[in-house]
């Protein structure tokens, strides 16, 4: 059977109609990998699996959302949308409205996204400004724009987008057959956790699960405003999906912790680059830094005794590695200049 995507998948759970025009990419679906080098080489008694975000259309977790704004933007009769993006929101926003022959009108932190990030708006043929300032003077921006001229702000202060991104909640409970114990998740704008912990809690209502996990959210430690109860006036982080000092969802996230007996905390930038390595190498999975945040807090905090042994996580990885090439390149060896094959079969030395 066909894949159609995560509106006609989850239907009844989405603020959708049949009148509403469904744009889409054929999002989600995204597969769960369970991890089987790390957890025994560090020690770890915890079922660990991945979600892998990176395996949307355009390489996100950002599509899943993008579809039910989109969708919902057409069917309000939008001609035009705007975002301000640390990258991947950007080019989730350009591609969907391409699909949908809508405009598109992106503002981003100039120098301070991913090359992959910034060439998928170009392509999908945004209009897009590279401001000087970061992501929340971008967002303010957008925000007085789109309250004031006839364009549909998509970032995830848009409800519909958090409406789609809680589908991927939904993939995990059907296909593990019930919700895992912890789900471990990166923190940056943190529309996401707070999506999650929708789609958790609708499929407890619906009675589809009869637990709902544990939310584990990580930030950077350079921009972790929502673990220090405070605006960071000029985050920091190589993990710049993350770069954020002043969350949109902070109080829906804080909420979600609350509910959920949930735990955020802090990791460094060496921390999620050797996660990103260590994934990359030991499991075969590629994914962009700011997503191996999950992971690194996890691997980070389990000595702590905060994750109960024996116990099901689920770690949301958001985006792909391809996104940030560059950072691949500063993480890897370089690759080794040959002429003959003499100088290679010494160099293997088999
Ligand atoms: C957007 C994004 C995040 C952060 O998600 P929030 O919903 O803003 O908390 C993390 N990782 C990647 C790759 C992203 O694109």
């Amino acid at each position: 059977m066909r894949y159609p995507g995560v509106i006609e998948s989850y239907k009844e759970y989405l603020p959708v109609t049949d009148k509403t025009p469904i744009i889409s990419l054929n999002e989600g679906n995204t597969p769960l990998i369970e991890l089987r080098t790390i957890p025994r080489k560090l020690g770890i008694d915890l079922k660990i699996y991945i979600k892998h975000e990176g395996l949307n259309p355009t390489a996100s977790f950002k599509d899943r959302g993008m579809t039910v704004a989109i969708s919902k933007a057409v069917e309000e009769g939008s001609k035009a949308v705007m975002c301000a993006s640390t990258g991947n929101t950007s080019a989730s926003a350009a591609a969907y409205a391409a699909r949908a022959g809508l405009k598109a009108i992106v503002i981003i932190p100039k120098n301070a996204i991913a090359l992959g990030k910034l060439v998928q708006a170009l392509i999908h043929n945004a209009m897009v400004f590279a401001l000087k300032g970061n992501f929340d003077d971008a967002l303010e921006i957008v925000q007085k724009i789109t309250s004031e001229y006839p364009v549909t702000l998509v970032n995830s202060i848009n409800p519909y987008r958090l409406e789609g991104q809680k589908t991927a909640a939904f993939e995990i409970c059907d296909s593990l057959g019930s919700a895992p114990d912890y789900h471990c998740i990166p923190v940056g704008n943190a529309g996401n956790i707070t999506s999650y912990w929708m789609g958790y809690t609708q499929y407890y209502e619906k009675k589809k699960i009869n637990k709902k996990p544990r939310m584990m959210g990580f930030q950077a430690k350079g921009a972790a405003p929502i673990v220090h109860d405070r605006v960071i006036k000029d985050p920091q982080t190589v993990a710049t999906a993350i770069k954020i000092g002043n969350p949109a969802r902070w109080k829906d996230a804080v909420k979600a912790l609350k509910e959920s007996g949930g735990y955020i905390n802090i990791v460094s930038d060496e921390e999620i680059l050797n996660t990103y390595t260590l994934l990359a190498r030991e499991e075969g999975i590629f994914v962009e830094p700011a997503s191996a945040t999950s992971l690194a807090g996890l691997i980070k905090y389990y000595p702590e005794g905060i994750f109960e042994k024996g116990k099901t996580v689920v770690c949301t990885c958001t985006g792909h590695g391809l996104k940030d090439p560059d950072m691949a390149i500063k993480s890897s060896k370089t690759p080794i200049v040959v002429k003959k094959i003499d100088e290679i079969l010494k160099i293997i030395d088999f």
